[in-house]
């Protein structure tokens, strides 16, 4: 055997090689979280802009972009996602698009004929994206013109806690709780992204899901910040979370360009704890988020790069459950199995 032919061989039996066989028997990945309708939307000159510009001027930014696209516009780029998607054998992908002041239903229009067209190809969830909160009255108008036209409903708590102050994040998540349980929906929200102990909003969010009776309906995005608090916290948070049939999904991309700060608190990371959710029976999802857009520019939507930076900064070995990371629970926080 020649020294390419023994690579090759050792490919073929690689830890890598036999997830992704495993991954494509268990019915294909999905990718449980994406943003596709802004996918593709920086390119290198955008970047430059990106480069120099200051969080506050990147969402003026963001906004003059989603301002100036159409409906086809929008169709296009939830298009290129998706066809990224399918190249990798993604089976069914949850959708979060834009739906608010700035481009109105624009973007859900483009990601309803994409989803038509696609159809045969790949299984896509849409779930709303509530970028300008939803205690504004105008910002709430869109929120429930959005709510009514998707399959899950989404939410951004921290929106309007820095937007009107404390407890508007807990109105916020009884917001979507009550439209939720009215229209027969899950729900998805954006929780503890900032890997600090600052956050507490996947407990919030958890409080609310059992306030509301919506047990094993409820699926928190991201949950990095549980990290922060010591071993005592997240062990009475995972017990109670679990209680509440709680799902999670994890992005690990999404937040490991964290800045570097000087809070003291356990050493960690800035993945999603999917070692100790699974510990405790909680279902853990992969999804890409944002992919080459103004928040993640150098994500092309890789599944496996999600993956493998999630199993190895988790130290994640258990691999019949890394495959069902990839594959089942994306199926199970999607609602597109019963669990
Ligand atoms: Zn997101």
């Amino acid at each position: 055997m020649t020294n390419k032919e023994m690579l090759t061989k050792r490919r073929d039996e690689s830890t890598k090689a036999y997830l992704l066989q495993s991954i494509m028997r268990n019915g294909g990945w999905i990718n449980a979280h994406i943003h596709a309708d802004r996918a593709f939307t920086i390119n290198r000159e955008g970047f430059d802009v990106y480069q120099k510009q200051s969080l506050m001027e990147k969402w003026d930014t963001v906004d003059r972009l989603k301002a100036a696209m159409s409906v086809d516009d929008y169709y296009r780029h939830f298009s290129m996602a998706a066809e990224r998607m399918i190249e990798q054998g993604v089976t069914a992908m949850g959708s979060f698009v834009d739906v608010d002041p700035v481009c109105e239903d624009r973007a859900l229009k483009g990601a309803l004929k994409a989803r038509e067209v696609y159809r045969n190809d790949i299984t896509i969830k849409l779930i709303n994206q509530t970028l300008k909160g939803v205690i504004d009255p105008v910002a709430r108008y869109w929120f429930d013109r959005g709510a009514a036209g998707v399959d899950i409903i989404g939410g951004l708590p921290r929106r309007d806690e820095r937007d009107f102050g404390p407890g508007f994040g807990l109105k916020h998540l009884d917001i979507l709780m009550e439209t939720a349980k009215a229209q027969g929906k899950m729900v998805h929200v954006h929780v503890d992204q900032f890997n600090s102990d600052d956050e507490r909003e996947t407990e919030q969010l958890t409080d609310k899901t059992i306030e509301h009776g919506m047990q094993g309906r409820v699926v928190a995005i991201h949950s990095i910040s549980i990290t922060a608090h010591g071993a005592e916290y997240r062990q009475a948070l995972y017990r109670k979370m679990k209680e509440a049939g709680m799902m999670v999904i994890a992005c690990p991309f999404a937040w490991i360009d964290s800045p570097r700060r000087e809070d003291r608190g356990p050493t960690r990371n800035s993945l999603t704890p999917v070692d100790e959710f699974s510990a405790y029976g909680i279902p853990v999802a992969i999804g890409t988020d944002n992919v080459s857009d103004y928040m993640l520019p150098f994500s092309d939507g890789d599944m496996w790069e999600e993956l493998k930076l999630l199993i190895t900064g988790c130290r994640y070995t258990d691999l019949d459950n890394v495959v069902r990371v990839a594959t089942e629970n994306g199926r199970k926080v999607l609602g597109l199995t019963v669990h």
